[in-house]
């Protein structure tokens, strides 16, 4: 009876032992992940190590939120907004050269005129297209004469 007693208690103790090990080496792992700061590492494995279970509640509450990979592709969502807001919704005039935005249909500076507006869907869409590529609504194709003799050439 005390045999089975004492068996009992070393396996709930082995159990234990391998679960504190287990929940500082997982502190330890999610403090790697989430700061570079080695005195944060040290932090994560003694207080679980010291203080098992009330420890690892401690460590989830001081940690940092975001983990370095998550930081990372945060900081590149920013850049690439950044990219789209400054750059890459901006396009040289193709009569003068300045910036103007990509859905212009006309340059504000030179006031020449490559575009007009889809009748149905409102998009800049190019002045000798036949269709609107983007909702395929026919479009009155204005050829200037100029042009039209140069495409038959
Ligand atoms: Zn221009
Ligand atoms: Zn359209």
């Amino acid at each position: 009876m005390l045999d089975k007693f004492g068996s009992i208690i070393i396996i709930g103790g082995l159990y234990g032992l391998v679960l504190w090990g287990a929940l500082a080496y997982w502190a330890l792992k999610d403090a790697q992940s989430r700061t570079e700061n080695p005195t944060f590492h040290f932090f994560a494995l003694g207080v679980n190590l010291l203080f098992p279970l009330l420890g690892l509640l401690v460590y989830v509450l001081v940690r940092p939120s975001v983990t370095l990979a998550e930081y990372r592709s945060l900081e590149m969502e920013a850049e690439a907004l950044s990219h789209t807001a400054s750059e890459e919704n901006m396009r040289p005039c193709p009569a003068c050269g300045r910036e103007i935005e990509h859905d212009f249909v006309l340059c504000p500076y030179c006031q020449t005129r490559f575009a007009k507006r889809c009748p149905d869907c409102h998009k800049a869409v190019r002045l000798g297209w036949r269709l609107c590529p983007y909702c395929a609504a026919t479009l009155e194709v204005a050829v200037p004469r100029a042009a039209a003799g140069q495409s038959r050439r």
